[in-house]
């Protein structure tokens, strides 16, 4: 039996994150669920999972959610998220939170050698060398739940990875794959949501339209399995069917496919090292499918990558700016405050003024996210 601390239990990830936990009841049980403010979902939740504690955003949700609850301990904020990682009582923390608030509760989790099962890529992002480092430190397990890195990670099962000739990243192209950039000048938020193959939050669906996400995607892979850049590929391969790949020295590439369903990743991470039965979950059909397509990755079509893969080989401070600008400039795109195109703009300005620092610690990061994200709203309004 693992016990779970689950971080982000009303997102998109969180709420597979329970499916998965809800189908094997003799397998895993929930200590904490923490969430952000939907009182509605998470009430529910807590009534469904009995978790020992919860944690909420602020002290407004805590009130509202008080009514609602008996003998579930309700936590408030970052102090909250690190004590539901760290208790005695926890195995695994799977970080489902979004963006970069995550860091603290990971390193905090790592330091307490809790196994980790991560979809909070913007940890990874902002302040890779730090995670990668704590986990060399405490010897835990750091397990992908993000598509492509869990496909990287079951492709490197029983391998040497010194053998590792290069990781293929695959990139659906997002919903706006078919648009030129030309067609990319007004696009509404409604037209920016529609995820071709995935059901997602609103931030990773953005994300993937402007492919950052698969820039953030190329920094993750390169902390996660230790390679230089120019060991990772991205292709476009637009039915999200094969999640990744791995080319070997022997010129041999091992490929994980499966349906777009993201408890196979999740569920992966949660019983690792063992597999165990998705039953309510159809099997990929290859037939029907008849054929799979991929074609080169065009950086022009896509400067967020372009500018991602730029700041992961700079390094230092740079994926930090990187982060934060993004975060910033996605939530005032969702607010109406923001074009499109415009979202790429302020990345490449805030990138552009930053004078970089080599090995940030913590503190360091913290400030430069905070000033980039003034930086970026500063820019915006004006
Ligand atoms: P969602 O937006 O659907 O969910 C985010 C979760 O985080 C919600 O539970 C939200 O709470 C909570 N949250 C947000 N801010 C805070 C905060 N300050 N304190 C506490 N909780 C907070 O995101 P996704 O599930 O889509 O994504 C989660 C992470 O997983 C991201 O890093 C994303 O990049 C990554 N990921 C997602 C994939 C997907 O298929 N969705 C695939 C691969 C990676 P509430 O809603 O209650 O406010
Ligand atoms: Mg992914």
């Amino acid at each position: 039996m693992k016990t779970i601390t689950l971080l982000g239990a009303t997102g998109s990830i969180g709420q597979q994150t329970l499916a998965v936990i809800r189908a094997h009841p003799d397998q895993f049980v929930i200590h904490a669920l923490a969430f952000g403010r939907n009182v509605e979902l998470a009430r529910q939740f807590i009534y469904e999972f009995q978790p020992e504690k919860v944690v909420v955003q602020d002290k407004e949700t805590k009130q509202k959610l008080t009514a609602w609850v008996s003998g579930t301990k309700i936590l408030v904020g970052l102090p909250g998220l690190i004590e539901v990682c760290t208790d005695e009582a926890v195995d695994l923390v799977v970080n489902a939170i979004i963006g970069r608030i995550g860091l603290e509760p990971t390193l905090q989790a790592i330091k307490a050698n809790k196994t980790l099962a991560i979809a909070n890529k913007e940890t990874l992002v902002t302040a890779g060398h730090l995670v990668m480092d704590a986990v060399a430190k405490h010897q835990v397990n750091l397990l992908p739940v993000d598509s492509e890195h869990s496909a990287i990670f079951q492709c490197l099962q029983g391998e040497n990875e010194q053998t590792v000739k290069k990781l293929i990243i695959t990139a659906s192209g997002g919903s706006f794959r078919a648009r030129t950039r030309a067609q990319l000048a007004d696009v509404s938020i409604e037209d920016a949501l529609q995820h071709p193959n995935w059901s997602m939050g609103a931030k990773i669906t953005i994300d993937s339209a402007s492919m950052m996400n698969k820039g953030l995607e190329v920094i993750e892979a390169h902390w996660l399995f230790g390679l230089d850049y120019d060991k990772i590929d991205v292709i476009l391969h637009k039915e999200s069917v094969i999640h990744s790949m791995v080319e070997f020295q022997d010129r041999s590439v091992i490929a994980q496919l499966g349906n777009a369903d993201m408890r196979i990743p999740i569920q992966y991470a949660l019983s690792y090292p063992t597999r165990i039965p998705l039953n309510d979950a159809d099997s990929l059909d290859l037939v029907s499918l008849s054929q799979l397509n991929f074609e080169k990755m065009d950086l022009e079509r896509f400067p967020c990558l372009a500018m991602a893969i730029e700041a992961g080989k700079s390094g230092g401070s740079l994926p930090t700016v990187l982060n934060a600008a993004n975060e910033q400039a996605v939530a005032m795109f969702l607010n109406n405050e923001l074009s499109f195109l415009g979202i790429e703009d302020v990345i490449e300005y805030a990138l552009a003024r930053h004078v970089k620092i080599t090995n940030p610690d913590l503190e360091t990061i913290l400030a430069i996210d905070e000033e980039t994200r003034l930086i970026v709203r500063d820019q915006i309004k004006r």
